[in-house]
C-alpha cells in the first residue's frame, strides 16, 4: 500500500500558472510580486505590514534584531518546539531560556510565565524579548501574555509557523503580538518552497525588517548620513543580512493564499473526525479552546501509558511498518547536545519532557481521504492494543 506521509504540499495549477508567469516576467527578484504578497498575507491578517523573508529562521533572527536584541540580553521562548524558535536569539549573542509548557494547550504556560517573570524582577534579569510559539497551530493565551509584556516591559515576537489562517477572540492572528512570524516551509499550511513572513502593526518596525533583510541599505534620503548625489547612490547604514523572498516564491505565496480558507476547513473537518474515531482508544487528544480556532498544521496524540518511553517507540514503529509517516515534534531543544552544552539538562522543563516522551504525530494535511484517515486510525488501533 502506499505510504502516508505527516505532510503533504497542495499544488494547484493556479499555483504553477503564476511561478511561470514570473519566469516570463523581468523580474525574478526584487519585483513586484514580493510587495503584492506581503499586503495580501497582511490583509488577511486584520492589516499591519507583511514583510516576506526567505524563512522563518530568517524572520525570527530580525525580529530578534528589530527589538534590539544583542549580548547580554534574555530572551525566552518554548522549548516544545523547533530550534530555530531559539537559534535566533542565540545568533545576536542573547542569553536564551525556556519557559515550560501548558500540560493541555502544549504552548508556554501563562502561569510558569508569570513565576519566571516574578522571581527575574526579583533578581533583576527580565527579559528583553519573550517568543511564544503556536504549537501545532493553536494560539497561545495571546491576552494574558500581552498583559504580562506590559506589566514587565517585553517585547513579543510570536512564532506562528504553525499558525497561518489561525484566529483568537474571533480576529486573525494580527495583534497582540509586537512581530509575528510565520514559515512557508514546504511542509507549514502554505509553502513558497522556503519562505517566511513577519507582520507587524507598528511602521517602524517593519522598516527597520525590510532595511535588515537588505544588507542594511537604504534609498531614503531622510535616513542618509549625507545627500544623495544622484539616484544611483544608497548607504549602509547598519550591517544587515541577504534574507530577501524571490518573486517566484511571492507568486507561490499569493496564490497559495487564495487557496487558504478552503484548506482550512479541510484541516478542521480532518481533526474533527480524528477527534471523534480516535475518542476510544488509550489517548490524549489535542484539546480545543472555545475562545481561538487553531490552524491544525499538526494532530499531536499522547500515549497514555506508564512506561512512555517503550510505548512510543513501539506505536511510532508500528506505525512506520505500515506505512504511515508517523513523526514528533518536538524533541525538546533545551536537551538537543548544542543546548545541554549551555548547561541546559533534563528535568529542567518537566512538562515539556514529559509531553514529549508521550507525543506521537499522525498524518493531517488538506487531500487526505477517509480511506487514508481510516488505514491511521486502524493502525494506532493495532498498535496500542
Ligand atoms: C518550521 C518552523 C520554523 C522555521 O521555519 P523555516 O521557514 O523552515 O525557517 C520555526 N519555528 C517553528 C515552530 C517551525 O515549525
Amino acid at each position: 500500500m502506499e505510504p502516508i506521509p505527516y505532510s503533504c504540499q497542495q499544488i494547484s495549477e493556479d499555483d504553477i500558472a503564476a511561478v511561470v508567469a514570473v519566469l516570463r516576467a523581468p523580474m525574478l527578484t526584487q519585483g513586484p510580486e514580493v510587495p503584492a504578497f506581503e499586503a495580501a498575507f497582511a490583509a488577511l491578517h486584520g492589516g499591519g505590514e507583511g514583510v516576506a523573508v526567505a524563512n522563518a529562521t530568517a524572520a525570527l533572527h530580525l525580529g530578534c534584531l528589530a527589538f534590539g536584541v544583542g549580548p547580554g540580553d534574555r530572551v525566552w521562548t518554548s522549548s516544545n518546539s523547533f530550534v530555530a524558535s531559539a537559534n535566533a536569539a542565540r545568533y545576536c549573542g542573547a542569553r536564551i531560556d525556556f519557559v515550560d509548557i501548558d500540560v493541555d494547550t502544549r504552548n508556554m504556560s501563562v502561569e510558569k510565565l508569570a513565576e519566571k517573570l516574578a522571581q527575574a524582577a526579583r533578581e533583576a534579569c527580565l527579559p528583553k524579548l519573550v517568543i511564544p510559539v503556536d504549537f501545532a497551530g493553536l494560539p497561545c493565551d495571546l491576552a494574558e501574555i500581552r498583559a504580562l509584556a506590559d506589566q514587565y516591559g517585553f517585547a513579543i515576537l510570536a512564532d506562528s509557523s504553525h499558525a497561518v489562517g489561525a484566529s483568537y477572540q474571533g480576529k486573525p492572528l494580527g495583534d497582540f503580538a509586537d512581530i509575528r512570524v510565520f514559515s512557508f516551509h514546504a511542509v507549514k499550511i502554505i509553502t513558497t518552497g522556503e519562505g517566511g513572513m513577519c507582520l507587524t502593526r507598528d511602521p517602524a518596525l517593519a522598516a527597520r525588517l525590510r532595511r535588515l533583510r537588505s544588507h542594511g541599505i537604504t534609498r531614503d534620503a531622510a535616513q542618509m548620513t549625507s545627500p544623495p548625489p544622484g539616484d544611483w547612490y544608497y548607504e549602509q547604514i547598519e550591517l544587515g543580512y541577504n534574507y530577501r523572498m524571490t518573486d517566484l516564491q511571492a507568486a507561490l505565496g499569493r496564490s497559495q493564499l487564495s487557496q487558504l480558507g478552503e484548506r482550512h476547513a479541510q484541516r478542521i473537518a480532518l481533526a474533527a473526525r480524528y477527534d471523534e474515531l480516535l475518542q476510544k482508544l488509550p489517548l490524549k487528544l489535542p484539546v480545543r479552546r472555545a475562545d481561538r480556532v487553531s490552524a491544525h498544521h499538526l494532530y499531536v496524540v499522547e500515549i497514555l501509558s506508564n512506561a512512555p518511553e517503550h510505548a512510543r517507540a513501539r506505536v511510532f514503529a508500528a506505525l512506520r511498518a505500515d506505512g504511515i509517516g508517523a513523526n514528533v515534534h518536538y524533541i525538546p531543544i533545551h536537551l538537543q547536545p548544542d543546548y545541554r552544552a549551555l548547561g541546559f539538562g533534563k528535568g529542567d522543563f518537566s512538562v515539556t519532557e514529559n509531553y514529549y516522551d508521550h507525543a506521537i504525530t499522525i498524518p493531517l494535511f488538506p487531500g487526505l481521504s477517509a480511506g487514508q484517515q481510516d488505514r491511521v486510525i486502524a493502525s494506532l488501533q493495532r498498535a496500542l492494543c
